[in-house]
């Protein structure tokens, strides 16, 4: 008997509580039939000739026709971009610098409620994530940012920093505007423009954006959208006229733009995949913990690059930490983005869904146990239900590869010193967890775990001022913080 249904003999409480829909309400964003390209202020038809239709993926309902930027389209940008770098934006004194870039956090926080909607529309992530997470932390990027662009003689002293230049930038369609946010407005404080590439399945912030960048009247050239494939990113970083490229995306493609760059002298940041340790100790508050580890990976369902995909539970608390993990994942509405009480919105894409599908068998030909609560998914659209993996060994793919998927391989440990080995046995570097109520064994365990971002009885927790990014294949260079600048600057030394 559950404990609900137990309180129920005593009192009235019912066994299950159904919410009624409360979907945020859509006609806030104004969809146009087709958008172009974004060069040099403008919205431009791209000499390609190509377009391909943007979806819902909770639906599959097509939303718009993007253009599909061509080698000519990518050049054009550049153009654009070197001559407002060369030109109007070469003139702004950092201190205008500042003011277009508090100028944009200030639009965005004003529009939140007409991006939080698109980016649900467009990525299937849950509104309550997108309106509570990803904007706020969008506009927080820009605000810390504009801080820093008059401060930069201070911030690196007797180093005189100089812009890079031209920077290419590609990002990924788990997080499309905050990822965005996290590439521009470190590039602008620095004084560089840029040319940004959004992901193919997630445009419509981006351009909805430019919207933005007109509003704040920036000049002209200084931010460049080219929307499109992975042809469009391999145009920009094939492209002699970008002086660095910032990649977020698969290890698989930062490898090769790395081969590509080698020898070139173009500057290169990559965020990469990663394959996190969400690591329980016997003395960690446990309903604490569970939570963190149902928000370290069935946020933003599991598309995160950190995202706690093998939960370490000591043994001795195994079967406790189970049992309240699978009930509360019985609670988890899964369903559509738009619903303010959805927990877990839509996989990202067919292809995305194809891919974690795929994995899934491998787990239980492999010969792990899984665990789905009872969920009805909506008919169409792409869904996955939250799904716990347990009986799992370190060498199933499930434990090695990364997922980015609502999946958790949970393994277990009996020391602290099996639990950094197993933790850090992994080709990814990327982030970890520690759940503990003893200090020191934080602070030893943070020294040992070889992770870029570790959190400390928390998870998931972002701030434009701390340094994020990853060991190993999980990339280099840091993003967020006075370190997320140095990569947008050149120094005389
Ligand atoms: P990709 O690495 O393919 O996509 C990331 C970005 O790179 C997209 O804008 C993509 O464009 C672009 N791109 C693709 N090919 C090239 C290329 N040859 N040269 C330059 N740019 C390119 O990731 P996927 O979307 O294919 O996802 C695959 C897997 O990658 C996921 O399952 C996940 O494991 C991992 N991933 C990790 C992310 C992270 O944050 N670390 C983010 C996204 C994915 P387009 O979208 O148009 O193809």
């Amino acid at each position: 008997m559950t404990e609900l249904e137990h309180k129920q003999d005593r009192a009235p409480v019912p066994a299950g509580w159904d919410y009624a829909p409360a979907p945020e309400a859509r006609d806030i964003v104004q969809l146009e039939e087709r958008y172009g390209l974004f060069v040099g202020g403008e919205l431009v038809e791209p000499r390609s000739g190509e377009w391909f239709p943007t979806l819902s993926p909770a639906t599959e309902e097509p939303l718009a026709q993007v253009a599909l930027a061509g080698a000519e389209d990518v050049a054009l940008a550049v153009d654009a971009a070197r001559e407002a770098l060369e030109g109007e934006w070469a003139k702004t004194t950092p201190s205008e610098r500042a003011k277009y870039l508090y100028r944009i956090a200030r639009i965005l926080q004003e529009r939140s409620r007409e991006f939080a909607v698109l980016e649900s529309l467009n990525g299937g992530k849950p509104i309550k994530e997108s309106r509570d997470v990803d904007l706020p932390l969008a506009a927080a990027h820009f605000f810390y940012y504009a801080g820093w662009a008059d401060k930069l003689e201070y911030a690196f002293p007797n180093r005189k920093p100089r812009p890079v230049g031209v920077c290419g930038q590609i990002i990924p369609w788990n997080f499309p505007l905050l990822m965005l946010a996290w590439k521009i407005a470190p590039a602008l404080a620095a004084g560089n423009t840029v040319v940004l590439k959004p992901a193919e399945t997630t445009p419509l912030t981006a351009l909805l954006f430019c919207d933005v960048v007109r509003q704040a009247e920036l000049p002209p050239g200084v931010v460049n959208i080219v929307t499109g494939d992975g042809s469009t990113g391999a145009h920009l970083v094939k492209h002699t006229g970008v002086d660095k490229i910032a990649f977020t995306g698969s290890t698989e493609v930062g490898k090769a733009i790395q081969r590509e760059l080698a020898g070139t002298g173009k500057k290169l940041t990559l965020e990469l995949g990663g394959k996190a340790a969400n690591i329980v100790f016997d003395d960690a508050a446990l309903d604490q913990a569970v939570e963190g580890i149902v928000n370290g990976i069935y946020f933003n369902q599991g598309h995160v690059c950190c995202a706690g995909s093998r939960l370490f539970v000591q043994e001795s608390i195994y079967e406790p930490a189970l049992a309240k993990l699978k009930r509360r994942m019985a609670t988890l509405r899964v369903g559509d983005p738009l619903d303010k009480n959805t927990d877990v919105g839509a996989i990202n894409s067919r292809m995305q869904l194809e891919k974690i599908q795929e994995l899934v068998e491998a787990g239980k030909d492999e010969g792990a146990e899984i665990y789905q609560p009872p969920c009805r998914l909506p008919e169409k659209g792409y869904w996955f239900v939250p799904t716990v993996f347990t009986n799992v060994a370190q060498s199933y793919r499930i434990a090695q590869e990364e997922i980015f998927g609502p999946v958790l391989s949970v393994l277990t440990f009996r020391t602290p010193d099996e639990a950094v080995e197993k933790a850090n046995n992994t080709p990814y570097g990327l982030s970890a967890g520690v759940w503990t109520e003893k200090g020191s064994r934080i602070l030893s365990m943070a020294s040992k775990l070889r992770a870029g971002v570790i959190w400390a009885n928390t998870y998931n927790r972002f701030d434009p001022t701390s340094p994020f990014g990853g060991y190993k294949e999980s990339g280099f260079g840091r993003e967020g913080g006075l370190h997320g600048l140095g990569p947008y600057l050149r120094f005389d030394e």
